[in-house]
């Protein structure tokens, strides 16, 4: 059963112990603005219990994650009227979390922005790619 953490900033916000700009609140989030936007409108979807990072959330919490991601994120398109809006959602710091309380970025895009949420391709060979799905399977 998850719960608030001591100490953790994003615990502190969702439940309004530090003050925030909330766009949206309900019993189990809050979604704030972010304090440093990557663009206009950036918004994070905060559970008010606290979990490390998507691995750690039961699936029945995770279920209502992306409903609210896909309200959010309608009403961001008409209110900001952006071009296009990235969700994100890193794990870890290899994956390029700061804060270690999961939370998901809405991030709206505007035609020649700057905002940078692209990767090099690289090639992958056919064996590699059934030993992957072989692998991952597994863990289902
Ligand atoms: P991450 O890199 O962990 O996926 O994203 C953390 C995000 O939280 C960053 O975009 C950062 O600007 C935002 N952030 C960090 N501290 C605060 C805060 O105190 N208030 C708000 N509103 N956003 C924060
Ligand atoms: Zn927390």
């Amino acid at each position: 059963m998850a719960k608030i953490k001591e100490d953790c900033i994003f615990c502190k916000i969702a439940n309004g112990q530090i003050p925030s700009n909330s766009v949206y609140e309900d019993e189990d989030f809050n979604v704030i603005l972010d304090i440093s936007p990557a663009s206009k409108g950036h918004a994070l979807i905060l559970p008010k219990v606290h979990y490390d990072n998507a691995y750690e959330m039961d699936e029945a919490f995770a279920a209502k994650v992306f409903p609210l991601a896909t309200k959010l994120a309608g009403a961001m398109k008409k209110a900001l009227n952006c071009d296009g809006l990235n969700i994100v959602q890193n794990n870890e710091e290899a994956a390029g979390q700061t804060v270690f309380h999961f939370h998901m970025h809405l991030i709206p895009r505007y035609e020649g922005d700057e905002v940078d949420v692209t990767w090099k391709q690289h090639e992958s060979v056919a064996e590699e790619q059934s030993e992957i799905v072989k692998q991952i399977q597994k863990e289902l």
